[in-house]
């Protein structure tokens, strides 16, 4: 029989009573593994009602105990990144040491989030007129939605729900339906950690949950990750139905390689970040901008370093890429292959030819050269091993080319010139910047977030500004009791 995976509703396990589910499978053996359940709308409504039930009482807790739950959840994690990445690898298909990144970079946000009693300080005037004190507090919106994609099943959850639940919401996740079981894992961490019943909930499902959680009015702010169609959709619905919306979409990342940039350093760098974890990246490098004549000796120094590339079961010692996450994504990416080379792009080295595993969803590595803005390959997002390399002639038509994106999540610039390293971070209009790094992901202290048609709403993913999302502002303006000043004044408050 296959396994069942289920909803965790105010702190247990709960089957699903809908009778729709969706197939996970392992993509390094093709073979289905489970079948999720699905959430109706009236699923959701109560789980939502559980939720607001224990945001009320979450909301009373104090910093320190909040603090406390996430040191927990961090102790946790530690111990148990092995089992975590192994439930990841099954049904992400990424390598072991990929997901054990992963979970590591998701951690820091909750070492982050365990200093909110430090984040959450406010300002205080005294005296702003006599007698008269002002401060500024930050209090939970109540009861907030998270919605993410299938490449970061750990990370993601985590940049969002650790300062949501710091910040004293109740939080429920809507898992992708890909890739479902390490957001019951999660959840099982944050109770034993000490996380009161209903404050993290996980509703497995499909549009059917996302449009209940959008438009159900206790639901107060929804961040969302996920490609560019519904990420726009997201923002555009919960805007309209009242909520604060944060919704981060998809990518073309741009490596601009001047020809000083160190050859060997930059074919490494662009290598890392356009096949690790198969391409299946928001930060992955999709494009590489090669000025001058860096172009010949940087096409030739990425082809050499391809077939090194180990391509295998992602639970196997030494592999270097795993597979994709479905048949469906690796067909879907094999015909942008065949598109890119009826458009006239000279297909270097070809990932539908290469030696690859037969079961499951592999597929090799493709670098395809002299590609030119107007074909498919440039245009769309592929989210699959593919690298694509542009000839510009200047510096100056690699910064339009990114530019006129309408992506703009991450961007590099590979040189040794501090002067066109400082020109670049300061004329490029994308989000992430990395000089001499490819895959620039900001630590939990920063914030995350691209511009363009890589987010929809103001606020970029965790750090200072996800405080500031799962938070709103009050402002108090305070006086005791002074019989000796006391008076009836019919005018408008005056400060002097
Ligand atoms: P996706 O947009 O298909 O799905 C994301 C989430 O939305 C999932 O939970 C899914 O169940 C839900 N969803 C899908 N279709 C929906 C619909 N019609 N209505 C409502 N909800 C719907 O994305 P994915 O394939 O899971 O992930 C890959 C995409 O995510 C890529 O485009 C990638 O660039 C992007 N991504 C972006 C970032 C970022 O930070 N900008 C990070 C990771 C992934």
């Amino acid at each position: 029989m296959t396994q069942r995976i289920s909803h965790w509703i105010d702190g247990r396990s709960t089957p699903g009573t809908s009778d729709r589910t969706a197939p996970v499978y392992n993509p390094a053996t093709g073979r289905l593994t489970a079948e999720v359940d699905l959430a109706s709308s009236s699923e959701v409504n109560a789980a939502i009602a559980r939720a607001v039930a224990a945001s009320k009482i979450w909301r009373h807790s104090s910093l320190s105990t909040r603090s406390g739950v996430l040191f927990a959840l961090r102790e946790l994690l530690h111990e148990r990144t092995d089992e975590l990445a192994a439930i990841l690898t099954a049904e992400h298909g990424k390598v072991l040491s990929d997901s054990v990144g992963e979970i590591g970079r998701g951690l820091e946000n909750v070492e982050f989030a365990a200093g909110v009693p430090q984040l959450l300080k406010g300002g205080f005037s005294e005296q702003v007129s006599t007698g008269v004190d002002v401060y500024s507090i930050r209090q939970p919106l109540g009861v907030v939605a998270g919605i993410t994609p299938f490449n970061f099943p750990v990370m993601v959850p985590l940049w969002m729900c650790a300062n949501a639940i710091a910040c004293g919401n109740a939080f429920i996740l809507k898992p992708s339906e890909k890739d479902p079981s390490a957001s019951l894992f999660l959840a099982q961490m944050w109770r034993e950690a000490g996380l009161p019943d209903g404050v993290f909930t996980v509703l497995q499902g499909d549009k059917e949950a996302v449009d209940a959680l959008l438009t159900h009015p206790d639901v107060a702010a929804v961040s969302f990750v996920g490609s560019t169609p519904i990420a726009k959709y997201i923002y555009e619905t919960g805007t309209a139905h009242g909520k604060r919306v944060q919704a981060l979409g998809g990518a073309k990342n741009h490596a601009l390689v001047l020809p000083d940039a160190d050859v060997d350093m930059a074919a490494d760098a662009v290598v890392s970040a356009a096949y690790g974890s198969a391409g299946e990246r928001c930060m992955a490098l999709s494009v590489a901008v090669a000025v001058g004549d860096v172009a010949d000796p940087l096409v030739e120094a990425i082809a050499a370093r391809l077939p090194k590339l180990r391509i295998g079961d992602g639970t196997h010692p030494g592999t270097d890429m795993g597979p994709l996450i479905t048949a469906e994504h690796r067909d879907r990416v094999a015909g942008y292959i065949g598109a890119g080379a009826e458009q006239g792009a000279t297909v270097v080295v070809d990932g539908r030819a290469q030696d690859v595993p037969c079961e499951g969803f592999f597929l090799g590595t493709t670098l395809l050269d002299h590609v030119t803005p107007e074909m498919t390959v440039y245009t769309d997002e592929i989210f699959g091993p593919v690298l694509c390399v542009v000839r510009a002639q200047t510096y100056e038509q690699g910064l339009a080319l990114i530019n006129d994106n309408p992506y703009a999540n991450g961007t590099a610039i590979f040189t040794r010139d501090g002067g066109a390293a400082r020109a670049f971070q300061f004329d490029v209009e994308v989000g992430m910047v990395g000089i001499n790094v490819p895959v620039p992901v900001p630590v939990a202290y920063y914030s995350f977030g691209g511009w363009k048609a890589s987010l929809f709403g103001d606020s970029h993913m965790y750090g200072a500004e996800g405080m500031s999302f799962y938070t709103r502002g009050k402002v108090v303006t305070s006086r005791w009791p002074d019989p000796a000043t006391s008076t009836v004044d019919l005018g408008f408050p005056r400060t002097r």
